[in-house]
């Protein structure tokens, strides 16, 4: 059996979770192929390695050195080597890597940038794989370019490239361990390239589908993945098993355990996603597949995605005007906008977007645009709103569901903004004013969960 495992910052934040990783990864002789993140938190006051190198990639972008920031890292992978008894020229070397890194030139900002932040996982791969063949396991770290991952020249939001998947095919037949890091590829050019942030998953999730996995572990800090978010709703229940598109529903609305572009190549090439806690490795976890065997349960979870924002206008007949709706998203597509969600009713629109994506010029510029093109009787942007979706595939065959969910909502005295529920029925969605989530949630939960 052939398993990618990917173990998250939190798991390597420290020697002692460095440890474990290697426990992990020594206790299944399935577990071949390693992706790893960069150190992460150790607790809450502490800073993301990654976090660190974009810090001193800043500073030198400003003009100023970064050398603080830098020797933070070096310090961070010090102490892991040193507490894990690894010879000295480990660490001379990840030491002159991340110099060499600050010290490139900054001409391309784009490109400095993501060498930078690349640094944090490639140093974390070659330093696991130091640590394995310390214990006389035949373990090596493999480069993102040697092995073939390709992807589109989008600095710190890249995706990968289809002809990616024959090259990293290969890695099958690699004898031993194979410790790969995660987060970053090459573009056709040759230059570093970086998923967006959190994007280790990703990287696991691509080396899953090219070499047909078995399964796909993705190692975390928590036990499984929770019904609702354990910061709004106390001690929500666990789920065991999920579909892929109830996971993407829930990841797309902030359910951050597992980043929401990692489920599409696994959901290809359907290599099942199990995601496990590295401190409670002998838990089940949570496991993601293409069907799930007991839809019996209606609903698995309540996600809820704040800050985003609705773009209002109505127009009498505007049913009736053919290519209002192509000229309206065309206004946004040349902003450089994408829109989340299109609720509509016969004389009226609502755009919903991500807050961060409507600056006030933008907005400005929008709306003077929309007036002028689509004359509407009213337009109006809606800021603080946030999306609280009730996902299950369940839903589907089980009637009420609405109902039940609209019933909590008003027994809350939460306002209903807005209601949209794609033709697939995975998920029904609600906007509400963003002091109106956590009761929202809770709301929900209590319907769903707690009878
Ligand atoms: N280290 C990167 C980040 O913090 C990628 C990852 O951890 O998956 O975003």
């Amino acid at each position: 059996m052939l398993k990618v495992s990917k173990f998250g910052g939190s798991s390597l934040a420290s020697a002692e979770q460095v440890r474990r990783v290697c426990d992990i990864i020594t206790a299944d002789p399935g577990r071949r192929i390693i992706v790893v993140s960069a150190p992460g938190k150790r607790d809450n006051q502490d800073i993301k390695v990654t976090d660190l190198l974009i810090a001193a990639a800043s500073q030198r972008l400003m003009g100023k050195i970064g050398a603080s920031e830098c020797a933070e890292v070096i310090e961070r992978y010090r102490g892991i080597a040193s507490e894990l008894k690894l010879p000295p020229e480990v660490m001379d070397s990840i030491a002159r890597d991340l110099t060499e890194r600050l010290e490139n030139s900054t001409t391309d900002t784009d490109l400095y940038m993501d060498t930078m932040k690349a640094g944090g996982e490639d140093n974390c791969a070659r330093l696991i794989a130091q640590v394995l063949q310390a214990r006389g396991v035949d373990a090596h770290y493999v480069n993102p370019k040697d092995a073939g991952l390709l992807l589109s020249d989008e600095p710190g939001n890249a995706q990968v490239l289809p002809e990616a998947y024959n090259r990293l095919r290969d890695l099958h037949e690699r004898p031993g361990i194979t410790i790969f890091p995660g987060f970053f590829g090459y573009s056709k050019d040759g230059n570093i390239v970086t998923f967006s942030r959190g994007g280790s998953d990703i990287t696991g999730a691509i080396l899953a589908s090219a070499v047909r996995a078995e399964v796909y572990e993705n190692f975390t800090d928590v036990d499984s993945v929770f019904a609702a978010n354990p910061s709004i709703v106390e001690d929500p229940v666990p789920i065991s098993e999920l579909t892929y598109r109830e996971m993407r529903e829930l990841s797309y609305a902030g359910f951050s355990v597992f980043h929401d572009e990692a489920l599409e190549p696994v959901y290809r090439a359907h290599v099942p996603v199990n995601i496990r806690n590295t401190n409670n490795p002998k838990a089940d976890g949570t496991l993601i597949v293409p069907s799930r065997t007991s839809t019996d349960i209606p609903v698995v979870g309540i996600a809820a995605m704040d800050s985003v924002c609705c773009i209002y206008l109505s127009k009498y007949l505007m049913n009736r005007q053919i290519g209002f709706g192509r000229r309206l998203l065309q206004i946004l597509e040349a902003e450089g906008i994408s829109f989340e969600h299109v609720p509509s009713g016969i004389d009226n629109m609502s755009i919903i977007l991500r807050e961060e994506n409507l600056s006030a010029a933008k907005e400005k510029r929008i709306v003077e645009q929309i007036r002028q093109t689509l004359a509407p009787e009213d337009i109006f942007v809606e800021r603080g709103l946030s999306l609280i979706m009730v996902v299950g595939e369940g839903m589907r065959h089980t009637v009420g569901i609405a109902s039940r969910a609209t019933g909590a909502l008003a027994d809350a005295k939460v306002n209903i903004e807005m209601i949209n529920q794609g033709s697939n029925e995975v998920s029904m969605m609600f906007g509400v004013k963003s002091e109106d989530m956590e009761s929202a949630v809770q709301a929900l939960y209590a319907e769903f969960f707690d009878s």
